[in-house]
């Protein structure tokens, strides 16, 4: 029996720290049962890639107090799906632009309802998000001031799922879960969709893996290339 060498995993004290450092302009802020946000320091401000399931996004303007920002510092938030720990704090954010992969906007709007993750039992009554959201292209660079985001979609948790790379660092929502020390695809809409989606991130080049729930896990391009062979990584 061989499960994927999860001593990789950067641990971080949650109960002492509100901010973790992933890189020197790269933090996370995380809450049980709030979900996660990835904030990245950028000359003007910050960008984040999701906003957690906080309607007022408390843990994550607590984080950027720390790193001497404010909610309106926030310019661009990146969600990786609609789901509602990843964009109820959308909102908290008065200067941001929002962003997703055009499949997930219906459903970030509140249009249409989409499925949830039974976890969030709160989601009947989950904030959508009330300003327009722009879409992301396919294979894509998006620059912003000294900022530059690599877009990636990675459709098999939802159909409109995205991953995102910058620098060295990938993130990649909910594409890959973590569950009692062991990482494997989900399967939440689609499993031949997440292995040709885990296909696709196997030419990219980076170091560090940011998972959906705020796992942080680095050997990242030896976990994706894993996955690609063992997609039910606690299975083998
Ligand atoms: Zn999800």
């Amino acid at each position: 029996m061989s499960i994927y060498p999860l001593k990789y995993e950067i641990i971080f004290d949650q109960q002492k720290d509100i901010i973790k450092k992933i890189a020197p302009n790269v933090f996370l802020s995380w809450q049980q049962k709030k979900g996660a946000s990835y904030i990245i320091k950028i000359h003007s401000g910050a960008v984040l890639i999701d906003s957690t399931g906080d309607s007022a996004a408390k843990i994550v303007i607590e984080a950027l107090k720390q790193i001497n920002l404010r909610p309106k510092d926030v310019k661009l938030i990146f969600n990786t799906h609609y789901h509602f720990e990843q964009i109820a704090g959308n909102d908290a954010f008065p200067d941001a632009r929002i962003y997703a992969q055009q499949k997930e906007i219906p459903f970030i709007s509140g249009e249409k309802k989409g499925k949830q993750k039974p976890s969030f039992g709160n989601f009947i009554f989950a904030p959508y998000t009330k300003k327009s959201i722009n879409d992301l292209l396919d294979n894509t660079k998006l620059t912003f001031e000294d900022f530059c985001l690599y877009i990636i979609h990675t459709p098999g948790h939802t159909e409109g799922s995205a991953s995102y790379l910058y620098n060295d660092i990938l993130f990649t929502g909910d594409l890959i879960e973590y569950k009692e020390n062991k990482v494997f695809l989900s399967s939440f809409w689609d499993s031949h969709s997440a292995l040709d989606s885990i296909k696709r991130l196997q030419v990219l080049d980076f170091e560090y893996l940011c998972l959906g729930d705020g796992h942080v896990l680095r050997e990242g391009r030896n976990i994706i290339k894993y996955l690609s062979s063992h997609p039910h990584g606690h299975k083998v």
